[in-house]
């Protein structure tokens, strides 16, 4: 088997995701032969580090051993079952350390199969109570500008990255949204701190003004990832869990991308010090080896469905692979290794020699911003560092970086002009050295003219 003609049969049937097929007519599809660690193997015995984590989801590396033996021990016993009615080991025991490892208020675990699906059962599920509670007023919902929830049309829905989003503008509910605590925007001589405060006062006047008819607040929690990386510090969070209670709206905290360990703690809820009333997680919970995913909510969001039949309060939402054998398996072989390896606090070394590798990138001419929140670090690259105007994004900046790196053994995959690490945590520190080379030299070629 060679790449070549794998390329040939796989542009014969398969429709890629997020992919403008034509740019395969000069941009080559790699296919991957396996997988160690952070490596990736094509069929000509080219490497690829994988510095996004296969879109976010890999935490300890492809092919990682404990996950691994996991999932084959599971898989000789029971493959998968229905979950309604019935239930199994591995769903009972994830959804008890899920429940002890999440925010306190978090009681109780309903298992999806991916991220958006979890998104929309939080937002199924709010609307839900508020109904069943007699507040039938209660149907919308707040989100942030620049953010991002999934690809489903209530997900979608719930984001706001126009390139995802403005083509099915006409199939999609209406959000309340509030413009993004983004630091990048922060005028100078304000710090990232100030800037969330001062933006927190558009969030508390919709909510003050608008409360009534308002189910929920969804949110990704510090980094907007899919929206270029945006940081945004803590206090937001803080400010707006008070908020919430206040005017009695639910918060929505989504950690498909952010949890486990991503921002530095395992939940990056736990820098606010808060707890939602629905959190999202996919992603890392199966170590990022198979497609689950969980919408923990608290007891009285719990309380409000339960009664008699006929009452109809019922959540009636499913999915057939809801609470998978196999990837709850992948997900308790991960939090073995949070629970047994030093994982949190080796992150913080790592993310420190990704904030060294990179330092030199600072006084660069065409790059605004270095940003970083635990173990993610985003570079912007600008036309104009001064007044931060952007490359126009007809020019595909971002892609040429992804080619040089390509060339160079290292998988990047810029958002536009954002070039990003998002490493799995099993990365060695000259590993790490070998990305920034690799991502400074791109940028270097890609802004070069
Ligand atoms: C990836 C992502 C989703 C969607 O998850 P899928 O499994 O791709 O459907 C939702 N929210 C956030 C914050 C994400 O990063």
């Amino acid at each position: 088997m060679t790449n070549k003609t794998l390329i040939n049969r796989d542009l014969q049937t398969i429709w890629h995701p997020c992919t403008q097929m034509k740019d395969h007519e000069s941009l080559p599809l790699i296919p991957i032969k396996r997988g160690d660690g952070v490596w990736l193997e094509d069929f000509q015995s080219r490497r690829y580090l994988d510095a996004i984590s296969s879109w976010w989801v890999n935490i300890f590396g492809h092919c990682n051993p404990r996950i691994n033996q996991r999932i084959k021990q599971q898989l000789d016993t029971l493959e998968h079952v229905i979950l309604a009615g019935f239930s199994h080991e591995p769903a009972i025991e994830l959804a008890e350390r899920l429940v002890q490892i999440t925010p306190e208020k978090l009681k109780r675990c309903f298992f999806a199969d991916n991220g958006s699906s979890a998104v929309e059962v939080a937002l199924k599920m709010s609307f839900h109570y508020w109904h069943n509670k007699g507040q039938k007023k209660k149907t919308r919902f707040v989100n942030l500008s620049n953010s991002y929830h999934g690809e489903t049309l209530g997900a979608l829905a719930a984001g706001d990255v126009a390139l995802y989003k403005d083509t099915y503008a006409p199939l999609l509910m209406e959000m309340i949204t509030v413009p993004s605590p983004d630091c990048y925007k922060r005028k100078e001589g304000v710090s990232c701190e100030q800037h969330s405060r001062i933006m927190f006062a558009h969030m508390r006047e919709v909510l003050e003004q608008q409360h009534e008819e308002i189910c929920a607040v969804i949110i990704e929690p510090l980094v907007q990832c899919a929206g270029n990386m945006r940081m945004y510090d803590p206090v937001y969070l803080t400010l707006l869990r008070a908020a919430c209670d206040e005017f009695d709206v639910h918060l929505i905290v989504d950690e498909i991308a952010a949890g486990f360990g991503r921002t530095g703690t395992l939940f990056a809820c736990e820098q606010a010090g808060i707890s939602p009333d629905l959190m999202c997680l996919s992603k890392g919970l199966t170590g990022g080896y198979l497609p689950l995913s969980v919408t923990l909510s608290t007891d009285e969001i719990y309380q409000a469905f339960y009664d008699d039949y006929e009452n109809l309060t019922a959540f009636l939402h499913s999915h057939s692979f809801t609470g998978n054998p196999l990837g709850c398996s992948a997900a308790l072989a991960t939090l073995d290794i949070f629970a047994e390896d030093r994982i949190i606090e080796n992150n913080k070394i790592l993310a420190q020699k990704m904030q060294t590798s990179t330092a030199i990138l600072s006084d660069h001419p065409h790059v605004a911003e270095i940003r970083q929140t635990g173990m993610i670090l985003a570079i912007e690259m600008v036309k104009n560092k001064n007044t931060k105007e952007a490359y126009p994004w007809q020019q595909r900046r971002g892609l040429k970086v992804y080619q040089h790196a390509l060339d160079n053994q290292v998988l990047l995959r810029p958002l536009g002009n954002v070039i990003y690490f998002m490493p799995p945590y099993v990365i060695t520190e000259d590993e790490i050295e070998l990305m920034a080379k690799v991502a400074i030299e791109g940028i270097e070629i890609a802004t070069g003219k």
